[in-house]
């Protein structure tokens, strides 16, 4: 299925002798997407009313830097990852991904009741209400959550992701493929700056 690219090893190897030769190496050789890709792509999420067409936007990247990951390690939702296989530079994908292949399904149990000292409220607001997406503190970093219920000491917390149990609608533009490096292979994620967490 996922097509090999080894014999063009070697001419990679010399198109990224800079270090930091971050794009168009992987364009000159083979821009195909498949395991080992490190992908950069502009998205724009929208919702699906109940009809299944497209409804408001709920994110995008098309006025800013593209997103990049690297193909075939579920950096990216599996629906989107399956749809981006064998896609290159340049193309476009027009897909409704239903909730299985986007967030999952929703979790009845995820509900929980957290300490609001632990509970960052969103940008502007000072202070919790029902409703917010908030961010807390988790073992895994950083989760968006939905806030329930605020009471004065403790907040009961939606920890489903925000999108999880719904259909969502997906334009992707491909802007860039390139081979990942040995490094970004055995980490599992894309290196895209001198900064490098783990
Ligand atoms: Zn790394």
């Amino acid at each position: 299925m996922s097509a090999r690219t080894e014999s063009t090893s070697e001419i990679m190897d010399n198109a990224e002798a800079g270090a930091s030769g971050l794009k168009s190496a992987g364009s000159v050789v083979s821009n195909t997407i498949a395991t080992n890709k490190v992908v950069s792509f502009h998205y724009r999420l929208s919702s699906v009313d109940a009809a299944g067409n497209r409804g408001n936007v709920l994110e995008e990247s098309f006025d800013g830097d593209p997103l990049h990951y690297l193909h075939g390690f579920h950096n990216v939702i599996v629906g989107l990852e399956r749809a981006l296989e064998g896609k290159q530079e340049g193309d476009a994908i027009d897909i409704v991904l239903q909730a299985e292949d986007a967030y999952g399904h929703r979790r009845p149990d995820a509900v929980r009741r957290v300490p609001i000292k632990h509970v960052r409220p969103p940008k502007g607001a000072k202070s919790l209400a029902p409703g917010m997406i908030a961010a807390v503190q988790t073992e895994e970093g950083t989760q968006r959550v939905l806030i329930i219920k605020v009471g004065k000491y403790n907040a009961d917390i939606d920890f489903n992701h925000p999108y999880a149990g719904r259909a969502l609608h997906y334009e992707v533009k491909v802007a860039g493929v390139r081979d990942a490096s040995a490094e970004e292979i055995s980490h599992g994620h894309v290196h895209t700056s001198a900064s490098h967490q783990q």
